[in-house]
């Protein structure tokens, strides 16, 4: 993890959003091909989806990968192992 993770300047953009990137593939709900992958925070925590943008089925939800960047306030101990104390 770079310290560049922890630090949070303020935005340059007046408006905050996420990238939806496009994703292939076909909606099992509706049929369109209108997939897009994009980070989440819902009550399982961060994931990942890739959601229909015509009807919003979930086609799939994981877990973020690193590469990922999600959620930037990632604890610096996220990845450390964990003590038979706690
Ligand atoms: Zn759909």
């Amino acid at each position: 993890m770079a310290v560049d993770r922890l630090l949070f300047p303020r935005p340059e953009t007046p408006r905050v959003y996420v990238e939806r990137h496009r994703v292939d593939g076909v909606c099992a709900h509706c049929g369109a091909e209108a997939l897009a992958r994009y980070p989440v925070a819902n009550h399982l925590g961060p994931r990942m989806v890739v959601k229909c943008q015509a009807c919003f089925h979930h086609v799939s939800v994981t877990r973020p990968e690193p590469d990922d960047h999600w959620p930037a306030w990632r604890a610096p101990a996220r990845d450390w192992p964990s003590s038979r104390v706690s």
